[in-house]
């Protein structure tokens, strides 16, 4: 059975489809036993009624319903496949090829409805430390709490993703830069302030977050404004981490930084 057919099947319900493909079954029947009883030349009686009722419906009430709990079984085990494939098991965000693939489907639908979106490119800082301080384990620790911090600070209409080892992005639906600024700060502090506690004590951890931001207008592409995310995360890194920039402040901060050497 397809996959189509098999949400059909399932968006129906096990009960009405054991309804309808019985009802189905016993008009088949009744209209081949009154062929059959025609080219025989015989009457087709209440009897005969009776018989052409009575035998699917003993018989196909039970076979489809073990077939539909099979199909039903199959289907759940579909969903929680696709979700496996989608989700980075460590952060419970998608991984990155979900996100790029959403984030896509995003932007377009940003694009068609005139909104405004921003993308937030965010590296936990000297992370290399942490797993060399604490060990791997503890590493995964930190990333596993970072990502369910993320879950709680971002709005339902935005998506979240691990993109990379220690790199998360967001994409914000309908958020100029101002607005994606005071998202990024918050999640900042948050990353700031949150120790994870480990049995070895407590570690603290900074992050640093790149924004860029796009209009309807501009029909950008998301590689490129993932880019232009990405050299503004790398200005927050070389203006001394622990900060929030967007592209704009990054390429001034170059600029100054370059013309005052
Ligand atoms: P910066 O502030 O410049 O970002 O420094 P950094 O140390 O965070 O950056 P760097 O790219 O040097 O190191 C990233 C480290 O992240 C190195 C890699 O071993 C670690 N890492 C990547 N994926 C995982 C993971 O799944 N678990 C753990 N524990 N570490 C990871
Ligand atoms: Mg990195
Ligand atoms: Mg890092």
């Amino acid at each position: 059975m397809n996959q189509k057919l098999r949400s059909i099947v399932v968006q129906t319900g096990i009960f009405r489809v054991v309804v309808l493909l019985t009802s189905f079954y016993i008009a088949c029947s009744i209209t081949m036993t009154w062929v059959l009883q025609k080219m025989m030349g015989r009457s087709f009686g209440w009897e005969g009624v009776f018989m052409a009722v009575v035998v699917p419906l003993l018989i196909v009430p039970p076979v489809v319903f073990v077939n539909m709990k099979l199909v039903i079984g199959l289907h759940d085990l579909e969903t929680r496949t696709r979700k496996l494939a989608a989700i980075d098991s460590l952060t419970d965000l998608y991984n990155r090829r979900a996100f790029l693939e959403m984030a896509v489907s995003l932007m377009n639908f940003g694009r068609r409805n005139d909104l405004v979106m921003t993308v937030a490119y965010i590296d936990i800082d000297r992370f290399k430390r942490i797993n060399d301080s604490w060990g791997h384990r503890v590493g995964d620790r930190v990333l596993e709490s970072f990502g369910h911090l993320l879950t709680a600070q971002i709005r339902v209409s935005d998506i979240v993703g691990r993109i990379g080892g220690e790199e998360f992005a967001i994409l914000m639906t309908n958020t100029d830069t101002a607005g994606a600024v005071g998202v990024a700060e918050k999640i900042r502090v948050a990353a700031e302030n949150h120790a994870v506690t480990t049995e070895d004590g407590s570690i603290h951890y900074t992050v640093s977050i790149g924004l860029a931001t796009s209009g309807p207008e501009d029909n950008e592409s998301l590689d490129d404004l993932l880019a232009r995310a990405d050299a503004a995360l790398y200005g927050a890194k070389q203006s001394g981490r622990n900060r929030v920039m967007t592209d704009l402040d990054a390429e001034s901060a170059r600029y100054f930084r370059e013309t005052t050497a």
